[in-house]
């Protein structure tokens, strides 16, 4: 053993049959990796009546890293009692992840499939850093009345500080910074501070842009983009607007890193998409990259993470899809053939 655990949570809908693929990946490259199975959402609930039980709420911040699939069940929907969807956010807040990765990395071989020009999408490659920590997801929500709501948007100059850094060590020719300076305050301190930030990187371009223009330039032509930097709310909607240029949902890993040591928390884009489960067919590769990411950021594992990333272009390329890229593999087809590259 080499002394690193990760906890995995396969949760709800088609969340297990993902994360047992990345698993399988992830015992190939890493077999020396304790990889500690845990139940989180309906399963847990069945099991201890809690979505995400203390125990393995504790297993999680001791640990190196978390692999998740997704969670959420159309028994349990936003807001009931118990709300498996509620269990993610309280594992992101608790492990104080404060920073989101999304590598949009288009497959020239895939790029007829989607809705854009093929031949503006063979070249998209581009990271999308979400700052998690503040703005309206994270501000206080008051109570409604008949008439009003409010939901408050906050930022500080630490937390655009610590992911505008994120960004610029990331990037490798620039950093578009997204923001709505011509009408948010937060968006003017956003702009001000990544400013600032830039002047640590010499070598990287910063370039600022409004978040409606920004939605557009996606669509128009993302082969310009390096490095996305966006807050909270903007970087919902863009890396969901982005995720076309990867053929399907089902492409896009993901990776939530505290900045402070504690764990890093790994999970695919898409959600538990309950129309599929349990039926064989969801696409792994969100999964089996956001394992790759785990291998990067969360256990130092360059190598292994390079070999994991070119293993599933490999089975790509070779023509295995999953049902939403068009093809008729399994999701153990799919993974197969991911063991069989590496
Ligand atoms: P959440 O709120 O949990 O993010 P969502 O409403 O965004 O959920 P998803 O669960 O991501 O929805 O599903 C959206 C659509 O994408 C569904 O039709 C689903 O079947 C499909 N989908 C999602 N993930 C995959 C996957 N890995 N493979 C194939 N199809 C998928
Ligand atoms: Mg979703």
């Amino acid at each position: 053993m080499s002394g690193q655990t990760v906890v995995v949570l396969g949760g709800d809908g088609i969340g297990p049959e993902v994360t047992d693929a990345a698993l399988a990946v992830l015992r190939r490259v890493a077999g020396d990796v304790d990889f500690d199975e845990r139940l989180v959402g309906v399963s847990a609930i069945r099991a201890d009546g809690t979505a995400l039980s203390a125990a393995t709420l504790a297993a999680c911040k001791r640990a190196d890293a978390v692999l998740v699939g997704a969670l959420g069940d159309p028994g349990f929907p936003p807001g009931s009692d118990p709300d498996p969807g509620e269990a993610l956010l309280t594992l992101r807040s608790e492990l104080g992840v404060t920073v989101n990765l999304r590598p949009i990395a288009a497959r020239s071989t895939l790029a007829e499939l989607g809705p854009i020009r093929a031949s503006h999408v063979q070249d998209v490659d581009f990271l999308i850093v979400r700052e998690l920590s503040g703005g309206l997801y994270r501000g206080g929500r008051h109570a409604r009345d008949a008439r009003a709501a409010l939901d408050e948007c906050v930022y500080t100059r630490e937390q655009v500080e610590r992911a505008a850094r994120v960004a610029f060590g990331a990037a490798r020719t620039r950093v578009t910074s997204v923001d709505k300076a011509n009408v948010l305050e937060t968006s003017r301190l956003w702009r001000e501070v990544v400013t600032e930030v830039a002047r640590e990187f010499p070598e990287i371009e910063l370039e600022h842009m409004l978040v409606d223009n920004a939605a557009m330039q996606l669509l128009l032509d993302a082969r310009r983009f390096d490095v996305l930097l966006t807050e909270n709310l903007f970087g919902d909607v863009l890396s969901d607007e982005a995720s076309i240029y990867c053929g399907s949902i089902g492409m896009l890993p993901s990776a939530s890193l505290g900045t402070d040591g504690s764990p890093g928390l790994f999970e695919p884009a898409h959600g538990s998409a309950p129309d599929i489960a349990g039926l064989g067919v969801a696409n792994p590769v969100g999964a089996i990259l956001s394992g790759a990411m785990l291998l990067r950021h969360g256990l130092d594992r360059t190598a292994a993470a390079d070999a994991v990333e070119r293993a599933v272009a490999a089975a790509i390329d070779a023509g295995t899809r999953t049902r939403d890229l068009q093809g008729t593999a399994t999701t153990g087809e799919f993974t197969a053939a991911v063991l069989e590259a590496l």
